[in-house]
């Protein structure tokens, strides 16, 4: 039976993971940590029978420890216990469904202790690429996107090994606000960018899809991810969210990855890749589909976009900086602490503040989100 850990497990990406691994049945889960959410980590541990279980604060992983205390499981927190489900030695595969730059150090673990990577967890990519896929390269191991436009992508690849891309094309749903004025953006409220149109997912995807940060950091994702420079790479809004990516090729031809939007379709394509299995859900009726349009993105009212192009172009640690700022002023608008349009604007004055590094090892890119965290802070 395949291994796998699970990093995130109780999150939207980590609980749609374990029902890929609940619909199959030859899937066994080694590990499953998470943040603090005891309740659903307990129920999780019962039903899949872990021989790790992380939580991220000791508080909570004592008490955890003493609910489990019938069972044959390990509880561990913090970093060193991520990192130890990370590479724990049963898996062969490490989901990273952690949100943010939390995981970074797991990631490269799993990688140095030769796990294949199911990667949902977009930022560790966007921060660490240049450290992370070089050193994939030399472990030799895979790293299977989870996110839809890169599994998309990455379907649309599949037999055209040595074949240049001409262009990538990665397209957006737009979020809830597409088409709104200016003026409109001015009054948005939490509870407004917490509704998107086609997808269910975590609240600090949710917010960077609304202000498009998500499909910036998806940008530079697919750079690292498929090796194709910045401007080769072509956001289209595609409000259904129906088609979920596309390539060019140096002959024209576009070839491109449709159906229902459903996370758990890349999640068990990254599980079992190459192999496809039967997935339970809606499947898409282009009879009823009465139209799939395309727009471009909206740089007015956008320009978290624009600044992921800068910051993605530029490369060094100035992706971290845009990244670390989202994160910050992402967690700050959630707790209402700061207005929808200071997002950008806290990102654009972080990035305009930083002096680059060019190519900043583990340390200079945890120092550097850091520094942004206090700068943040200091304003
Ligand atoms: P959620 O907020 O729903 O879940 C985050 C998970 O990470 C939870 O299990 C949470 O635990 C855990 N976590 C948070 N902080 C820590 C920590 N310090 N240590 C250990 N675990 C921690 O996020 P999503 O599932 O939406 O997103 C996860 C990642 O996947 C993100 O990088 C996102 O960009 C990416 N992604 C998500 C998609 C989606 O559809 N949701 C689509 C494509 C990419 P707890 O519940 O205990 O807080
Ligand atoms: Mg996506």
């Amino acid at each position: 039976m395949r291994q796998i850990s699970v990093l995130g497990s109780t999150g939207s990406i980590g609980t749609q993971t374990l029902q890929v691994v609940r619909n199959n049945k030859d899937i066994h889960v080694a590990a499953l940590a998470a943040g603090s959410n005891v309740d659903l980590i307990e129920q999780q541990i019962r039903e899949f029978r872990p021989e790790l279980a992380v939580l991220w604060e000791e508080k909570k992983a004592e008490e955890l420890k003493l609910r489990v205390a019938d069972l044959d499981v390990k509880v561990s927190w913090g970093m060193e216990g991520l990192i130890e489900a990370a590479s724990i030695p049963a898996a062969e595969t490490v989901v990273t469904a952690v949100v943010g730059m939390i995981g970074i150090r797991p990631t490269i673990a799993a990688i140095e202790a030769g796990k294949d990577i199911a990667l949902a967890n977009k930022e560790t990519l966007v921060t660490a690429g240049h450290l992370i896929i070089p050193l994939a390269k030399e472990k030799g191991v895979k790293i299977l996107p989870v996110d839809s436009e890169h599994s998309a992508i990455f379907q649309c690849l599949q037999g055209e090994r040595g074949n240049h891309i001409d262009k990538i094309l990665l397209t957006a749903s737009g979020g809830p606000f597409r088409g709104w004025t200016l003026e409109q953006m001015k009054k948005v409220q939490l509870e407004d960018a917490l509704r998107h149109p086609n997808w269910t997912m975590g609240h600090k995807i949710t917010i960077d899809s609304s202000t498009m940060v998500n499909k910036g950091l998806e940008v530079m994702e697919a750079k690292w991810l498929f090796g194709v420079d910045i401007d080769r790479i072509q956001v289209l809004v595609q409000p259904q969210s129906v088609i979920h990516s596309a390539v060019q090729f140096d002959d024209g031809a576009v070839i491109a990855q449709l159906g229902t939007p459903d996370m758990k379709l890349p999640i068990q394509y990254a599980l079992y890749y190459p192999e496809r299995r039967y997935l339970p859900g809606d499947r898409l009726d282009f009879g009823k589909l009465a139209k799939i349009t395309f727009e471009d993105p909206d740089p007015v009212n956008f320009p978290g976009l624009a600044l992921a192009l800068r910051a993605g172009r530029t490369g060094g640690s100035l992706p971290t900086v845009f990244n670390a700022a989202n994160e910050r002023a992402v967690a700050m608008f959630l707790k209402k602490e700061i207005g929808y349009l200071d997002i950008a604007r806290i990102i654009e004055e972080a990035m305009d503040a930083h002096k680059v590094i060019a190519h900043p090892d583990l340390n200079q890119i945890l120092q550097t989100e850091q520094e942004t965290y206090d700068f943040i802070a200091a304003r």
